[in-house]
């Protein structure tokens, strides 16, 4: 594709990286057939072909990003499908990065979606305000029909009950069972231990049942993606620079061998400090060492081999591969292959490219094209009678989960299960935790 950006533009580091993004795009529209929006609204403008010429117009023009295009961007989930098809390696994750911040850096927004975008800002990536205010929305909630539309929607989806803040929360280390093998730090994260602190319970139980030494480091809390997948970068590079900060500590003291992520949209995050801290020369060469540690839990296990189940579970397991894990990361064969070795019959989901639609805040942000998406996602599920759903990552199980009745348990908790944990809530006949509870050092 050919572009136009003037001297003064190119000299900017981040008008230069799209330029040359830009310039990698050949037109060709493979993209278009395997994107959600464009599937569900059949509009070029809602197409990855699309949305790329709109952001180049807009980006060469250097013109307040024009209300249309917000549209158009707004309605993307960053779900980076079209990166798995493209043929010609455009980097649309990083175009639309910049895209979304030089919209929040020139658009001014009408009043109400300013106050929500503020709000989901401010209160997601802090646990105890996230708390605080999914408490405050179930007292809420029988005035919930004189709210405005999205808050409505969003008071009638906090969960009934919260389960109690876990240990993995805190800053401590898990000491490893039997001789230590590896040595890794978990991101703790946000809005996950909030609604389902049981998934890094889980995670911690894993490792440390095979030789793995687990550091919650102290300073680190939200990844920074979801302010940074919302444009607002000073945001999302705070909270990235206090997890690196963090982090380094760790690997500066007795090491790290992994930083390991439960949660695949944070996993992609942290993947790309190194690019995101690319110009910063404090902060560029400890972002790429973060970056280069990062894993998914699964990515670990599968490093380490899965010890042999000790419950045979019997279950037909629907494999939901997230966004952010199939095309974000590029994991493909790990959770499958750890399930299966774990003993669960695995089948994957038809249409496993599109998204279910939580995308971060993009379900709250965007609730019909996301229902639109969580509905066919459903279907294509339970076409498969599976007896659970397993994925990993947080939004993906509030947002499949809250459209059917299967249940959506993380890969990690089945994996847990399989080789010697408690059997995962939700599922059909509960039966007594197979070993005590987490053990932390000191
Ligand atoms: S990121 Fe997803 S929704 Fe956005 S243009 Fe690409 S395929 Fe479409
Ligand atoms: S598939 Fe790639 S090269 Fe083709 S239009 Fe889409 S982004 Fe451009």
């Amino acid at each position: 594709m050919q572009t136009n950006f003037s001297l003064a533009q190119l000299a900017r580091p981040d008008f230069a990286d799209s330029e040359k993004i830009l310039r990698t795009c050949v037109h060709c529209g493979f993209c278009t057939a395997t994107c959600p929006t464009y599937v569900l609204l059949g509009d070029e403008l809602d197409s990855p072909r699309g949305r790329i010429y709109q952001i180049k117009d807009m980006l060469e023009r250097g013109v307040p990003a024009p209300a249309p295009t917000v549209k158009h961007l707004d309605r993307c989930l960053s779900c980076l499908s079209c990166m798995t098809t493209c043929p010609s390696g455009v980097h649309y994750m990083h175009l639309v990065d910049h895209a979304r911040t030089y919209i929040e850096e020139t658009h001014s927004r009408p009043l109400p979606e300013r106050l929500l975008r503020d709000l989901l800002a401010t209160v997601l990536p802090r646990p105890w305000l996230f708390r605080l205010a999914l408490m405050g929305a179930r007292l809420g909630r029988p005035l919930a029909r004189f709210l405005p539309g999205r808050l409505k929607g969003m008071v009638a989806m906090a969960p009934d009950s919260l389960p109690a803040p876990s240990d993995t929360e805190r800053p401590g280390v898990f000491p490893a069972r039997g001789e230590r093998r590896a040595r890794v730090a978990l991101l703790s994260g946000c809005a996950q231990p909030v609604l389902a602190p049981g998934i890094n319970e889980a995670a911690v139980r894993l490792l440390t049942r095979h030789g793995v030494e687990v550091v919650v480091a102290e300073g680190v809390g939200c990844c920074g993606a979801l302010t940074h997948h919302m444009g607002r970068k000073a945001s999302g590079h705070d909270y990235a620079r206090a997890a690196i900060r963090g982090w380094m500590q760790e690997i500066e003291g007795e090491g790290l061998d992994a930083i390991v992520i439960t949660a695949s949209g944070c996993g992609t995050t942290v993947k790309d400090y190194g690019h995101m801290f690319r110009d910063d020369p404090e902060m560029a060469g400890p972002a790429a060492r973060v970056s280069a540690l990062a894993k998914d839990v699964t990515e670990v296990m599968a490093d380490l081999g899965l010890m042999p189940p000790t419950v045979g579970t019997g279950l037909t397991v629907a494999y939901h591969s997230a966004c952010s894990m199939q095309h974000g990361q590029r994991i493909h064969a790990p959770p499958r292959q750890l399930l299966a070795a774990a003993g669960f019959r695995v089948v994957d989901v038809p249409e496993g490219h599109l998204c279910c639609g939580s995308a971060g805040t993009y379900n709250l942000l965007q609730p019909e094209l996301a229902r639109q998406l969580r509905d066919r996602k459903v279907a294509n599920i339970e076409s498969l009678a599976p007896d659970v759903v397993a994925t990993g990552n947080i939004g993906c199980m509030t947002q499949i989960g809250g459209g059917t009745a299967v249940p959506v348990i993380h890969t990690v908790e089945l994996l847990d299960w399989a080789t010697g944990g408690p059997r995962p809530a939700g599922l059909p006949d509960a039966a007594a935790p197979a070993e005590p509870g987490l053990q932390r050092a000191g």
